[in-house]
């Protein structure tokens, strides 16, 4: 026996007890599946035995270069023979073969992103065992053509087409319309076709193990077979498609995946046999209802792959033969969701009526049903608030976001389809994935469209705004996969008639053809196709989602506010829950026709114009003010005093160069000329090396005070005439960019005078707290200093992390992150998800700053404050408030609920 436990066995021996080895929570060893059969088979469900070979052996695999770890062959043989002893059959046996399936299995759930092989373990002399067995000809060689195929294809890298051409081609020849209609002669010939391929097309150099007689041959050995089929799925672990998808999902790359080596059963053997995928409710609303589809007389993928379309598998309790296995089916469904207390996905098959687990897993879910679902189950006692606060993912909420069709909007329906993932989108037709990814590089947005996707398409669905396919089931690859992402998809738009190659698809019933590039609508949420582009809309969030967010409210130890700088955003961010405005970016208020009256402040260095110019700020700001805190009257206001660089006001010389020189080509006035020559140099003297480490935040405040000095006479103003009002405004002033306490200590200095100086002329008290930002390490690592200045802290993560990696924010995300994340030098983008060096000297400053100022409030209004990871890390910091985009705060609020309970995010 190994020092290592590589091996556990699932399922019953011969005497018909359970001899499962692990249960569900061995997911990190057993992977999903395997740790999910194992659970199947203790809770008494119906689980062909076999055996998982654990995720740790892949890596090991992996990590040597693909060689075996010592031991692990004979450990996996040993439960080979303990599984043909259990059955009483063996496998590749002549007279009665066992057949085994061979399917990858990883700790987070990767559908379709890995290999499986079916009906392992037939050869030439085994397919007679089978034919004898089950008396049925044309299911045996059906078998062994599958299986050949599959191995071709997914074991050896065969190119599918190759046996797909010479399918088609048999069909032709026989006068067979469909693989249904082939013969079992038929079907041995192609065996041996298949054979031939094999031995055409395999590398004798790379596998010398398969050359017999001097050429390669298809392996007749089950052991060679199994072998070979289980360094594939190992191998596929670091297929490009698995770890694009890890990628995108943020999996680790060293978790590897489980190989699960299990009893075949057949849903093809006849009329009372069937394979279907299914949900214990609706995964895309939540309603609680048996949801999913099946196939009869069908095996494996069939129904995944979308081939065939599918009955609602509430029918099957309706068909003849399989009325038992339907019913048994639904208590089943019940029993899991009575055990999972979630939700559950299930794959089965009924072999002549008898009812068998593939798998289970806790199912993926749109957003809104993620939602219903926890709410729900609440009620009915399955889970409590707590549990049903950790069952949505925070990420996956922006879906509820997602625009929608405007219901005003008049549009001609031009096909429809199964509403498989919520949402709308717009845009170019395009038939290919690589066209999708290329459309989408330069700029334009597409529409994916598809007969069905495939693993190979990942790419360009995730670049599309939306994917259509003409055929597939709700549980279809598209289907499965848009939900996952949140992407909009209708599946099953039968009138489509795609020709890829041609790049076009006809609409039958119809003259319509839609080309490569033709503006087309879908909504994911009705199933609706549309020709042209339909005007989009935001959804109100209401309902399941506040239920769930006012939970997550009363658990969070951390608030929500919002960064808006107009009253529109800030009544947004309200509606959506934020508890006040964390950063008001005043430079935002500076734009369209202000930027005039700021470059003549600028540019005008005589008093009397620079004083007309502050004038007209201060009444523009006054406004501006006024505005916002009535938008969020008795909820604080953060606003933050001009930070960003004065040349950002100015034109950019380079454009003025150009336009003088076209002035002097067509013979232009001198005079004009003249002035904007000047003025060009004006601007040039403004332009610094690097403007993000020059004159801007709290330093602009020191060279030009009469600035600050304006912006909180504004402020003033605007909360004394609110006040007067009898409203409740509740401002606070920040300054940007303090370096040392000197610097706060003299703008805090020029603040508190205004600010006295308009109570004194409005004759109110006001009191407005007086913060700052901390966005440089020697802030941070200063923090006790200058908490002795500061009411509060704001922690400004975009620029902390721009000084601390040394990072310009403006390029590197374009220029060399990319290749850094690639070559994993980090494992994700620090300016989306806070880096743990950065939040390390966030934690030094709110425990410094506690120091200097034992009541000093700390919050952070990077961009990370709206990402649920780094939410989470903020939590654990002990900051008092996140504050983010409006659109990004419902998705805070959650993960600062499952933050302060201790959770990760949702159910990946
Ligand atoms: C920050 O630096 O994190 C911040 C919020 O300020 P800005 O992005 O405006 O520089
Ligand atoms: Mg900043």
């Amino acid at each position: 026996m190994a020092e290592v436990k590589r091996v556990y066995a699932f399922g019953k021996n011969a005497q018909g007890e359970n001899v499962t080895e692990g249960n569900t929570t061995m997911k990190m060893i057993l992977g999903g599946k395997g740790a999910n059969l194992a659970e199947m088979a203790n809770i008494g469900l119906p689980v062909p035995p076999g055996f998982t070979i654990t995720c740790q052996t892949c890596m090991e695999y992996a990590n040597a270069d693909n060689t075996w770890p010592e031991g692990a062959l004979d450990e996996i043989w040993q439960y080979r023979a303990d599984l043909e002893e259990r059955m009483g059959k063996k496998i590749g046996d002549e007279a009665d073969p066992l057949l085994v399936s061979v399917r990858s299995g990883a700790p987070m759930s990767m559908p379709g992103m890995m290999d499986t092989v079916l009906n392992l373990g037939l050869n030439d002399q085994s397919i007679n065992g089978l034919i004898a067995q089950t008396e049925n000809p044309r299911f045996a060689w059906d078998s062994y053509r599958r299986f050949i195929q599959m191995f071709s294809n997914v074991v050896m890298g065969l190119d599918g087409d190759l046996f797909e051409d010479a399918i088609s081609a048999k069909r032709e020849a026989t006068g067979a319309t469909t693989d249904a209609e082939l013969t079992a002669e038929a079907l041995q010939e192609l065996v041996a076709e298949f054979k031939q391929i094999f031995a055409q097309n395999v590398d004798a150099v790379a596998y010398p193990d398969l050359v017999v007689d001097g050429a390669v041959a298809f392996p007749q050995d089950p052991t060679m077979q199994l072998k070979l089929a289980i360094e594939a799925v190992f191998g596929s672990w670091n297929n490009p498609r698995a770890t694009l998808y890890r990628k995108k999902n943020k999996i680790a790359d060293d978790l590897g995946t489980a190989v699960n080596v299990q009893v075949m059963v057949f849903g093809n053997k006849g009329n009372t046999s069937a394979t279907g995928v299914a949900f214990t409710r609706n995964p895309a609303n939540g309603d609680k209802e048996f949801y999913g589809d099946y196939l009869v007389n069908a095996q494996g993928e069939d129904v995944v792959a979308g081939i065939r379309n599918t009955s609602p598998i509430s029918e099957l309790k309706d068909v003849p033969g399989l009325e038992e296995a339907g019913k048994q089916l639904e208590d089943v469904f019940v029993l899991l969701e009575n055990h999972f207390h979630d939700m559950c996905e299930i794959e089965f098959t009924i072999e002549q009526g008898k009812l068998w687990m593939l798998q289970t897993r806790v199912g993926k879910r749109t957003a809104a049903a993620a939602l219903h679902i926890a709410i729900e189950m609440e009620k009915e006692g399955l889970i409590d608030k707590a549990t049903a606060v950790t069952r949505v993912d925070p990420e996956q909420l922006d879906q509820l976001l997602h625009p929608q069709f405007d219901k005003d909007a008049t549009y001609d329906l031009l096909a429809r389809g199964l509403n498989d993932s919520p949402g709308a989108a717009v845009g170019e037709a395009v038939f290919s994935a690589a066209d999708a990814v290329a459309a989408t590089a330069a700029g334009r947005k597409v529409v994916l469209v598809r007969w069905e996707t495939t693993p190979d398409d990942l790419a360009g669905m995730i670049a599309a705004e939306g994917i259509l396919t003409s055929h597939g089931g709700k549980t279809s690859h598209a289907a499965v996969i848009a939900r996952g992402m949140g992407a909009p998809c209708v599946c099953g738009v039968e009138a489509l008639k795609i020709d890829a190659a041609k790049k076009q698809a006809a609409v039958a019933g119809t003259d319509i053809v839609i080309k490569e590039g033709d503006m087309i609508s879908l909504d994911g949420t009705t199933g609706i196709v549309v020709l042209g582009a339909v005007e989009l809309v935001q959804p109100e969030i209401t309902g399941d989602l506040d239920t769930i967010l006012a939970w997550a409210d009363e658990v969070s130890r951390m608030g929500v506010r919002a960064n808006a700088d107009n009253p529109e955003d800030a009544q947004l961010a309200r509606d959506f829950g934020a508890k006040g405005i964390g950063l008001c970016r005043t430079e935002h208020m500076f734009l369209g026709d202000r930027k005039q009256i700021i470059q003549s402040f600028i540019l005008n260095e005589d008093e009397e114009s620079r004083a007309a110019a502050i004038d007209q700020l201060f009444e523009a700001q006054a406004g501006d003010f006024y505005g916002m805190f009535k938008a969020m009257d008795g909820l604080p206001v953060i606003v933050r005093l001009l930070d960003p660089p004065l040349h950002e006001f100015l034109e950019n010389g380079r454009a003025i160069e150009v336009e003088i020189a076209k002035l002097e080509a067509t013979g232009g006035d001198p005079a004009v000329i003249e002035a904007r020559r000047a003025f060009m140099e004006q601007c040039d003297s403004f332009a610094e090396q690097n403007p993000m480490l020059g004159l801007r935040g709290c330093r602009l405040g020191i060279v030009y005070p009469i600035l600050p000095k304006m912006q909180v006479r504004a402020i003033a103003t605007a909360c004394a005439k609110l006040q007067k009002e009898g409203l409740n405004p509740k401002p606070e002033i920040m300054i940007p960019l303090v370096s040392v306490v000197n610097e706060l200590a003299l703008l805090r200095g020029v603040a508190e005078e205004v600010i006295a100086e308009v109570a004194a002329e409005q004759g109110v008290e006001l009191n407005i707290p007086i913060g700052t930002m901390i966005e440089l390490p020697r802030a941070a690592v200063t923090a006790d200093e200058i908490a002795t200045k500061a009411d509060f802290f704001s922690f400004g993560t975009n620029d902390l992390t721009q000084t601390t990696f040394g990072f310009s924010r403006d390029d590197v995300e374009a220029e060399f992150v990319p290749q850094y994340l690639e070559q994993r030098l980090l494992p994700y983008n620090p300016f989306a998800t806070i880096d743990p060096g950065v939040a390390k000297l966030v934690k030094m400053g709110v425990e410094l700053g506690h120091e200097g100022n034992p009541n000093i409030m700390c919050g952070v209004c990077g961009e990370h404050g709206g990402d649920p990871d780094s939410v989470k890390m903020f939590d654990g910091i002990g900051l008092d408030y996140v504050s983010c985009s409006p659109y990004r705060v419902p998705l805070a609020r959650l993960a600062a609920g499952q933050a302060a309970l201790g959770h990760a995010g949702g159910d990946k």
